[in-house]
């Protein structure tokens, strides 16, 4: 394998440049590669920042079926833990939803979206194509032309990659959105008045599924990272600041979250790191202008209750490097031309079911007590009838990509 520092810098064109080397961009690059369709990764980062940053856990079995089909699925196969359902609890009873049954067969897999990120580096480095970590972009220019190029900045000089395609896959705050004129996009967005402090434990989980806990003093979540390494939410408000909670503070918070009248013992442990994640909902339509594309959190952000953002970001580039095989092989643009508004039926029923978890887990600062009823109400009913179950489910477990794995040429 060639080492990150030894990568060569970018050639000056390529048919699809892409801004992030995060699971989005990573991701459409192995697929493109696996197409034999050209393309360069520039990554504002370093590899080890980028391996190391600790966000999403839960893989969808479409997203684990993507990351197989292109190669990418031999650890994830190993260390990956199937779970076939999650526990809810909620007036201080615990209640389990069993995905098989309610879903014909869907699970969903345990694996640290930074364990997601070092397969993909890996086989980049190994096999190509280029990933320039430390290549800031600067901007999109040219974007209503047929040759859009991105102006970097690397090691101090700044470079220009002329491309056929420009993907965005920058993330929440990256650049590549302003290339599209305002006039030609809208942003939907949703606030929400709290946030997630979010910690990791040297603990083994306390339950062998996540457990979504409702609580008068706000919601907490009971995840996990491998056997070994819990990973721990608590709704706090905005503004939180994580100095402000010592691990006592957090274990006793989770403990009283998380009270049952059922067996539940919380296990304790060093407390690794801690970081706080505010909660939003934003959609910018469309994904695509001219020839430059938005996939992943450059596009959309979800609150994470659903586990739906790693998730997304992989259907959005599934979809896209279908486009592109499509393009290569019949040179027509059917796909791409549709790729926004097919993605965009994905979001919006993501966002919804982010939306709907989200407020019936949490409580609201101004919340009164008929609204804590509705949400009992509305958990009692997920608890007592298939249906409710099932919709859940269906929903969590993540609803079928558009089309196969990866287009068959990237097998
Ligand atoms: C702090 C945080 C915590 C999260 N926690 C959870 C969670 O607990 N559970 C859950 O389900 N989801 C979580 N998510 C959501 C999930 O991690 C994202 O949906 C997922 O990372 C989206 O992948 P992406 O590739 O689209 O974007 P990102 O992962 O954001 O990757 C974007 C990449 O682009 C790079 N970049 C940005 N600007 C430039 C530039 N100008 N030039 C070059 N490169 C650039 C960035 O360094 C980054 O590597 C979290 C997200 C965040 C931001």
């Amino acid at each position: 394998m060639r080492p990150a520092s030894s990568a060569p810098p970018a050639p000056a064109t390529t048919t699809v440049g892409i801004v992030g080397g995060g699971p989005a961009g990573l991701l459409l690059a192995r697929l493109l590669h696996r197409s034999g369709i050209d393309c360069v990764v520039l990554e504002s980062r370093d590899r080890a920042y980028v391996e190391q940053r600790q966000r999403a856990g839960i893989l969808e079995q479409g997203t684990a079926d993507t990351l197989r089909a292109c190669g990418a699925g031999e650890r994830l196969d190993r260390e990956g833990i199937v779970h076939h359902g999650i526990r809810l609890r909620f007036d201080r009873r615990s209640h389990r939803i069993d995905f098989p049954p309610l879903t014909g067969g869907r699970s969903v897999l345990v694996y640290a979206q930074t364990e997601v990120v070092k397969d993909l580096i890996a086989l980049q480095l190994a096999e190509g194509p280029p990933l320039v970590f430390g290549a800031r972009a600067l901007a999109v220019e040219r974007a209503d032309t047929e040759r859009p190029v991105i102006r970097y900045a690397h090691q101090g000089r700044e470079h220009a990659l002329t491309c056929d395609y420009v993907v965005g896959c920058d993330g929440f705050h990256g650049i590549v959105r302003d290339a599209v004129p305002a006039a030609a996009r809208r942003t939907y967005e949703r606030g929400y008045p709290y946030s997630w402090l979010g910690v990791l434990a040297d603990v083994p989980p306390s339950c062998d599924e996540l457990v979504y806990a409702h609580s008068e003093r706000g919601f907490a979540l009971f995840s996990m990272r491998s056997p070994t390494i819990s990973r721990l939410y608590l709704q706090v408000p905005n503004g939180t600041d994580p100095a402000d909670w010592p691990d006592e503070r957090i274990w006793d918070e989770l403990d009283a979250r998380s009270a049952t009248d059922g067996p539940w013992t919380l296990a304790r442990g060093p407390i690794t790191a801690k970081s706080v994640l505010p909660m939003r909902s934003v959609v910018t339509e469309p994904m695509r202008y001219g020839r430059v594309l938005l996939a992943g959190d450059a596009a959309h952000i979800v609150p994470p209750t659903g586990a739906k953002g790693l998730n997304l970001a992989a259907s959005d580039v599934t979809e896209l490097a279908h486009a592109f095989a499509h393009l290569k092989e019949t040179g027509s643009t059917e796909l791409l031309d549709g790729w926004s508004d097919t993605c965009l039926r994905r979001v919006w029923r993501a966002e919804q079911f982010s939306y709907s978890m989200t407020t019936t887990l949490h409580t609201d600062p101004g919340q009164s007590a008929f609204d804590t009823r509705l949400q009992l109400a509305q958990l009692d009913r997920i608890a007592s009838s298939g249906h409710a179950a099932a919709e859940l489910a269906e929903n969590y477990t993540g609803l079928p990509f558009a089309r196969a794995a990866v287009p068959t040429s990237a097998r």
